[in-house]
Order: structure tokens, then C-alpha cells, then sequence
């Protein structure tokens, strides 16, 4: 493995640990990353001793300000774009209502035997008698090949002591593609109540890496099948299921969910896009009717799920920011690109949505895009047609009117000040009536017509305007 300790680093701590005769071995991610290719700038370095006192003189020797965090017993230095962490090797055992391990000092194999993974508990030794061998005794390089998440213990006893691993076992098979071995699954489903004991916030960071993985669908099978979903998630989780009624079925929305959330996730990174694709349709349970002659019918799924978006974000304790706005708005307007796709296409009605949307415009139209799951092709084609059409048609009236971030000519205050009016509720009701002309196409979009259009309107309701 020498020829992976490429940095001058790994000698310089090599040379650290012979002279104050400490042992130091390099451990877990940095080392499973470089079986997998991804090289990494996260280093962890355990030592058979104090692991703080170890990275000191390493912050001596090689001029770089350590940061120790004693009630964690681990201290990390900065070198260039590395970020080092020195531990001291320990023993751990459990109590069952913490996930906080009783600690004790303990050699490499007890530091190896506490990892969660067999592909995280990879070592490469920094000692002079082998420096670079690599020690592997959980046989983690074969599951790296094998692409199996698999633990070095009883995977019960694994994911007891902390189910949080029942999360990051998931999360590395949805990030890595591999799977989870079948044991360790089975000890997933039956441990899955300890996850309990651990905080939102964690299972919510690991939520949110299998959401940035590539294909987030294997995480999310796995959660579910496991129940881990229904306890850490529910309303995602009501998502699954199709009702028969009269013969007629609807579609599996939890499936029909994470076909979107697959698809959009080919077209962007962004954390939050991906979000509103697993949260388009979240009302749909709360909404379903049969009605006869039409069969089932979700009317109003998009405005109550808007409404259940700051609900779900607290209780997930994701942010309760423009982050959730922005999520409310695209699960809101997530009908309306098919609905105009589906239909002759108007401007107002086009003008409409960029009001509407405003500058997420394109964030919209991903997520219509995505949601086009039929797998009948002729539909397919002709709905990415229709959207085609759509999107022409937003360019073209967005080039002309200028609607996307527009605020209408003439403001709440211009109409105080000519009225000589207080707020109130007039003003909103000129204020309303002029976009509206705007955005049907009655009159255009400036100050002279929407002043002549204005004066009408208030004589419609009894007022003229000031004269100075
Ligand atoms: P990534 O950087 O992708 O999150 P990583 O494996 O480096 O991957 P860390 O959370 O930084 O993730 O963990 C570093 C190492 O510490 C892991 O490789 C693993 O050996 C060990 N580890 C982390 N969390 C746990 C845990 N809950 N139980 C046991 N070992 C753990």
C-alpha cells in the first residue's frame, strides 16, 4: 500500500511515531477511498497512546495550528487542503439507552473491531517495522469488490449498540450502489425501533446524503423494506400501496415518487430540488377519492401538500428557511407546466405561471419533466413534446413582457398617494385588478395604461383621485 501514502505527510507522522516510539496507523474512510478510487482530503489517524498529545507534536513538526476537542479525546490539524484527525485506539462498550460508549484505551484490532463497516475499518500501518501493510482482518477489501456493506461484529449487536449504522449502512449502499449484506439487513428490521435513541438531526444528515447519492431509490428501498422509513418518515412511507376499487387501480405513488426523485436526480445536484421531487405528491393519500364514472381523483394534492411542507421540514428538523419556501412553491405549482402542456396554450396563462414561479421557473420545469413516469412511449414523447412547446413559450413571452420577478407598474403607495387613501382594503383591490389586466393581456405592461386602466377601476368604487 506504500505507493498510497504518496503525501509527505504520511513519512513526516511515520517519522513522529519512531521517535517517540507511539504506534500510528491511518484508518477507515481515507483508506476505503482509495480502494474505491475517490480520492479523499479527509485523513484519520488512530495511535496506540493519546491521540491529542500525538497530534501536537505532529502540529509542532510540521508548523500547523491544532484543534483539540478534549471531550472527544481527538484533535485536528489543517496542512494545506488535508484535514487530519488524530484518536487515541479504544475499546468501546454499550449501554442500551445511549448511543455514547463507555471508552476504554485499546490496541488496533479493538479501534477496528468498534468500526461500523468491514470497508471502514481498513488500516494502513505508519510504523517503521511494516510501514505501509495494509490490516485488514474483517476481509473489507473482499466486500469492497463484492460491493457488500457488511459488519466486523453480530450486525444486531452492531446496530443495537448504535442504530444510527442502521442509517449510514444505508447511505453508503446508496452512495456506493452496493448491497447490504443479508444478515446485516435482517438485523436492520429487527433493531429498527433503537433508532429511536438517536437525535433528528443525525438521521436527517444521513437522509440527506442518500438524497445526494446518485440513484437515491436504493436508499430509500432499503429504508422502507427495513420499516426504518415508516419510523423516521411516515408520510413518505403512506406514500406506498394501491387501492382497487371497481376494478380500478391507481398508481403506487411511493414508487411512482421515487421514479421522479431518480429522474431529477439526473439533471441536478441541488439538495433541495430533490426534496420537492420526494414531496410532490405527499398529499395524495390525504386527498385520494373514488369518484364513480371517473374513478380515483387527488384534487388539491398540491395545495394541501405545500401546506404539510413546514410540518414535515420541522419535524425533520431540516430548515425552516427560503430552502422550505422554495420546496412549498415547486410542491404548489408542480401541476401546472402539465396542465398547460396539456392544453392550447395561452399567454396569459403562460404569463401567469412566470409570475408565479418567478425565478424558478427552470427548477419547475425540471421537476415537471421528471414526473413524466408513464412508461407508455407515445405518451412520453408527447407530453417532452408538449413541454418543449411550453418552455418555447415561456422564452417567447418572457422576452416580450418581462414577467418573471415583475412587480406590476404601479405600487400599493403610488395608489395611496393619488386616493389619498390609508392601507386598506381598496388598495389591495386596485392593486389586484391591474395585474390581473396585465397578466390577461387586457392592458400592457406600463405606467400609462395601467394608470388610465386604474382611474376606471377606482370609479368603480366610488373614489377619485386627489387633486395637490
Ligand atoms: P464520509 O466521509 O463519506 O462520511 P467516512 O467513513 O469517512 O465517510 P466519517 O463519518 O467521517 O465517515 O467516519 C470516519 C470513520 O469512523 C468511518 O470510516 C468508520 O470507520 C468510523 N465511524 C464513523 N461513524 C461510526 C459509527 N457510528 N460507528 C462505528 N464507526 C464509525
Amino acid at each position: 500500500m506504500e505507493k498510497h501514502l504518496q503525501h509527505p505527510v504520511f513519512k513526516a507522522l511515520a517519522n513522529i511515531a519512531k521517535k517517540h516510539n507511539i504506534e500510528a496507523y491511518v484508518i477507515g474512510g481515507y483508506v476505503r477511498d482509495i480502494f474505491l478510487q475517490r480520492p479523499s482530503k479527509d485523513i484519520d489517524i488512530v495511535v496506540l497512546g493519546n491521540g491529542i498529545e500525538f497530534a501536537e507534536l505532529a502540529g509542532a513538526q510540521l508548523k500547523a495550528k491544532v484543534a483539540v476537542f478534549k471531550n472527544f479525546g481527538t484533535a485536528m490539524l489543517k496542512l494545506q487542503d488535508l484535514e487530519i484527525e488524530f484518536v487515541g485506539a479504544r475499546k468501546e462498550s454499550y449501554r442500551s439507552d445511549s448511543r455514547k460508549p463507555i471508552v476504554e484505551n485499546g490496541t488496533i484490532s479493538d479501534d477496528q473491531l468498534r468500526r461500523d463497516f468491514t470497508i471502514n475499518a481498513l488500516a494502513i500501518s505508519l510504523n517503521e517495522a511494516n510501514y505501509g501493510a495494509l490490516i485488514d482482518p474483517f476481509n473489507g477489501v473482499e466486500d469492497l469488490y463484492n460491493q457488500l456493506i457488511k459488519t466486523p461484529l453480530d450486525p444486531e449487536l452492531t446496530f443495537s449498540d448504535d442504530p444510527l449504522r442502521m442509517m449510514r449502512a444505508i447511505r453508503f449502499a446508496s452512495q456506493l450502489n452496493f448491497k447490504i449484506d443479508e444478515p446485516a439487513l435482517k438485523a436492520i428490521s429487527k433493531q429498527k425501533n433503537r433508532i429511536a435513541i438517536v437525535s433528528k438531526e443525525r438521521i436527517t444528515d444521513e437522509l440527506n446524503k442518500i438524497i445526494l447519492s446518485p440513484k437515491p431509490s436504493l436508499g430509500f428501498n432499503y429504508l422502507f423494506d427495513t420499516g426504518l422509513l415508516k419510523l423516521i418518515f411516515p408520510q413518505m412511507a403512506n406514500l406506498y400501496g394501491v387501492e382497487v376499487i371497481k376494478g380500478k387501480g391507481h398508481k403506487d405513488n411511493f414508487y411512482h415518487t421515487l421514479q421522479v426523485l431518480d429522474n431529477i436526480c439526473e439533471t441536478t445536484n441541488d439538495l433541495w430540488l430533490r426534496w420537492a421531487a420526494i414531496l410532490h405528491d405527499i398529499a395524495k393519500p390525504a386527498t385520494k377519492r373514488f369518484e364513480e364514472g371517473h374513478g380515483w381523483t387527488f384534487h388539491g394534492h398540491e395545495d394541501k401538500g405545500a401546506r404539510m411542507v413546514p410540518q414535515i421540514f420541522a419535524q425533520l428538523k431540516l430548515p425552516l428557511n427560503e430552502k422550505m419556501k422554495y420546496v412549498q412553491k415547486l410542491v404548489q405549482l408542480h401541476l401546472r407546466p402539465i396542465v398547460l402542456a396539456q392544453e392550447v396554450v395561452t399567454d396569459s396563462a403562460v404569463r401567469r405561471l412566470l409570475f408565479d414561479a418567478g425565478e424558478d421557473i427552470e427548477s419547475l420545469m425540471l421537476l415537471c419533466n421528471a414526473d413524466v413516469t408513464t412508461k407508455n412511449e407515445y405518451k412520453v414523447k408527447k407530453y417532452r413534446n408538449n413541454f418543449e412547446l411550453v418552455k418555447q413559450k415561456l422564452k417567447d413571452v418572457e422576452e416580450r413582457d418581462k414577467i418573471r420577478n415583475w412587480q406590476p407598474p404601479i405600487t400599493g403607495n403610488d395608489i395611496m398617494k393619488i386616493f389619498g387613501l390609508g392601507a386598506g382594503k381598496e388598495v389591495g383591490i386596485i392593486k389586484n385588478a391591474i395585474r390581473e389586466a396585465i397578466l390577461e393581456g387586457d392592458i400592457t405592461n406600463t405606467y400609462d395604461d395601467a394608470l388610465q386602466f386604474m382611474l376606471l377601476k377606482a370609479k368603480e368604487l366610488g373614489l377619485s383621485p386627489v387633486t395637490h
